[in-house]
């Protein structure tokens, strides 16, 4: 799970991470308001949407008066805003944050991250931090240097300064960016987060160290130990298709090929999109309906991925143990009832009551083809999507 940048500010500024004064805002008139009670001459009015490359998608707008900051505000809000990580579809701006800027001297990048490969939680820093650090990176990886925590004793303040010190930063601004190296560390840990992301970490025209923009992402998995970070949650930032499949508490993650699948458990689902990768196609999801899928449930998942405009075909592959292949059918069958099937729809069926289920498919007079293998349903409904004029 994401959250804002104004969340994540509050974070870790609760980790003793050293943030610039600033306030959210939902309207024009928030904005204004909250710009003169601040004080100060200058803002930073700052879209606030999941993603990153706001900067250069024009989320990010410096104003020397309240009246600027109002207009900024105007502009941002209902916008959709594309940026290098949104995909194409962008997302909408439906809050602004006010933040009071300030003169940078130096950006760095702060990034505390999960080595998988090291089994380890690292900090990695740059000196070349700011917009362009993706790009830079890139081009030269040693621009980026990397402390690995031992996680028996945690981060220690000498691994702090060594690496500030190493991204070129003077005694005095070592010492006062090291406890914004800390807290980002305490709180990912504390928080379980997969990901927090200082860029830039600023070094201002006074020598003070401020976290400028900061990211934040949770493992949704340990959410619940953190109810309050549950509460961040803005549904408006999501894969819509994502939100909806969590108030049915179906397991979905949306992708970005044609043929929508619907299969129970988590192994089958992922051995199906790689049938239908080697059938010569792309999975529009991953859909896990569960164990003891009813109908109901199997014809929400089904309405979930029609509505996809994305899917062109829709395969179903069910092997059923504790499930019943007749009630998966009873779901079928009642889901394409309502919301008709505008695209070719393949069947594989297996275990409990098999015959019952493909009984009911058969005898509903549906178009739907029935298979009895994975590899040969993978193949038909990559060969309907062709038939039917798909891209591949
Ligand atoms: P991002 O593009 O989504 O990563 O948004 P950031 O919050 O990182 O802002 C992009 C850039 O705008 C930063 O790298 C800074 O160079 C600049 N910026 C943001 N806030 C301020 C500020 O308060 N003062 C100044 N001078 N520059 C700022
Ligand atoms: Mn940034």
């Amino acid at each position: 799970m994401d959250v804002h940048e104004h969340q994540a500010k509050d974070l870790l500024a609760g980790f003793g991470v050293p943030v610039p004064r600033g306030t959210v805002a939902f309207t024009r008139d928030q904005a204004i308001q909250v710009a003169r009670e601040m004080g100060g001459s200058r803002w930073a009015v700052k879209a606030q949407i999941h993603s990153g490359g706001r900067g250069k998608a024009g989320g990010i707008k410096l104003c020397s008066t309240t009246e600027e900051v109002g207009k900024a505000t105007d502009a941002m809000l209902g916008r959709t805003l594309v940026t290098k990580q949104t995909g194409p579809s962008g997302k909408v701006v439906s809050r602004v944050f006010v933040e009071q800027a300030v003169p940078i001297k130096k950006e760095l990048y702060i990034g505390v991250v999960l080595d998988r490969g090291l089994e380890r939680i690292c900090v990695i820093g740059s000196s070349a931090g700011g917009m362009d650090i993706e790009t830079s990176a890139e081009k030269d990886a040693g621009i980026v240097i990397k402390e690995v925590v031992d996680p028996a004793v945690g981060i220690q303040p000498f691994q702090a300064r060594g690496l500030t010190f190493r991204l070129g930063l003077t005694a005095p601004e070592v010492k006062a960016a090291v406890p914004a190296i800390l807290g980002a560390y305490r709180a990912f840990r504390d928080l379980d987060a997969t990901l927090v992301e200082i860029n830039p970490l600023v070094v201002t025209q006074e020598g003070k160290v401020l976290a400028l923009d900061t990211k934040m992402s949770f493992d949704d998995n340990a959410l619940f130990r953190h109810p309050h970070i549950n509460d961040l949650r803005d549904p408006t930032q999501g894969d819509p298709r994502e939100v909806e499949a969590t108030q049915h508490d179906l397991s979905y993650i949306g992708l970005n090929g044609e043929i929508g699948c619907i299969v129970n458990g988590a192994g089958l689902a992922m051995a199906t999109m790689d049938l239908i990768k080697h059938a010569g196609g792309e999975p529009a999801n991953f859909l896990d309906i569960g164990g003891g899928a009813s109908a109901e449930r199997v014809a929400k998942a089904f309405r979930l991925v029609i509505s996809d405009p994305h899917v062109k075909a829709i395969l179903v592959n069910i092997f059923a143990g504790i499930n019943r292949c007749d009630w998966v059918a009873n779901g079928i069958v009642q889901a394409v009832q309502e919301v008709g099937l505008t695209v070719p729809l393949v069947v594989r069926l297996a275990g409990t009551n098999v015959e019952e289920g493909r009984l009911i498919l058969k005898e509903s007079g549906l178009p739907i083809t029935i298979c009895d293998e994975l590899n040969d349903a993978a193949a038909k409904a990559v060969g309907a999507l062709a038939a039917a004029g798909g891209t591949r």
